[in-house]
């Protein structure tokens, strides 16, 4: 199932795709929660995730034109968005870096996550703006202290996100946190895709096309904590809950290592693509 955040008008709810429609997931349940909004972390926490695909297959007369309705992040509203730094070994590489053994991480806050399609300015306080592919996964079941063999009954499933980061501010410190939390540095989309259809989690292909040009890709085949492991090492951390969004690091190629260097510009188009996850595209304003 390809679930999505999707503002009807009247607030945003969880859908699944359905071909170019998008089917209304609490509609197709029966009705909505009880109580709090009908999203897709409400979706997860309600450990309803079997029955509404169920659902979604079996309901007729719901659709809504995926081209109407503006599409959300898939999770609008997480608890948390952790950020994993220098987790391919590709873009170690490229950095010069030893592949870090113990996985280096950061947050992001809601303010940060823009919309499949969004337009996303460009910082005040920086004129070294950078992209990150990135594939993120999305905890599905509350986890604490979970094992690497456990891990991944804890995960919902997978999608893109654009860890745009501004390289002068993330330098300027040694926490990089600076860099990574102006507003829309999280464009995340469009659809969290759930393990049956997006397969084998070290398995994941994603690209970075930049105005058309290919500038990172890579597969989760090569990241250095795979993903069962840093669900394992953060739920050692802190408790993750349903809906929390981890985003595992991006791969070789971004501009900030290329020579010349490649800082974005307004006008710039960027596409994070994926064959298991979709298309999430971002204009630089
Ligand atoms: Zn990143």
């Amino acid at each position: 199932m390809r679930l999505v955040t999707y503002d009807a008008g009247s607030g945003p709810r969880a859908g699944a795709l359905r071909g170019k429609a998008i089917v209304d997931v609490w509609k197709a349940l029966g009705g909505d929660p009880p109580d709090g909004p009908p999203s897709v972390r409400a979706l997860l926490e309600s450990g309803r995730v079997e029955d509404a695909a169920a659902a979604v297959a079996e309901s007729e007369g719901v659709d809504i034109p995926a081209s109407d309705p503006r599409l959300l992040p898939p999770i609008p509203d997480p608890d948390k968005l952790i950020g994993i730094g220098l987790n391919y070994r590709s873009h170690a590489e490229e950095a010069g870096l030893d592949p870090p053994a113990t996985p280096t991480f950061f947050a992001k806050y809601r303010n940060a996550l823009a919309a499949p399609g969004a337009e996303v300015a460009l910082p005040a306080a920086s004129e070294k703006v950078d992209y990150e592919a990135e594939v993120a996964f999305v905890v599905g079941r509350r986890a604490r202290d979970v094992g690497e063999a456990d891990a991944s009954a804890h995960i919902a499933g997978f999608t893109l996100l654009n860890d745009l980061s501004a390289r002068d501010l993330q330098m300027a410190t040694p926490q990089w946190m600076p860099g990574k939390v102006f507003d829309g540095s999280a464009p995340c989309g469009p659809a969290l895709v759930t393990p049956d259809e997006a397969g084998p989690s070290d398995a994941i292909e994603i690209e970075l096309v930049r105005n058309g040009e290919t500038m990172q890709q890579a597969s989760t085949a090569d990241l250095i904590h795979p993903v069962p492991a840093l669900l394992a090492y953060l739920s050692g951390l802190m408790t993750l809950e349903p809906g929390d969004v981890v985003f595992t690091g991006t791969p070789a190629g971004v501009g900030s290592l290329r020579r010349p260097r490649v800082w974005l510009e307004p006008g710039d188009e960027l596409a994070v693509v994926s064959p298991q996850l979709g298309r999430l595209e971002t204009r630089i304003v």
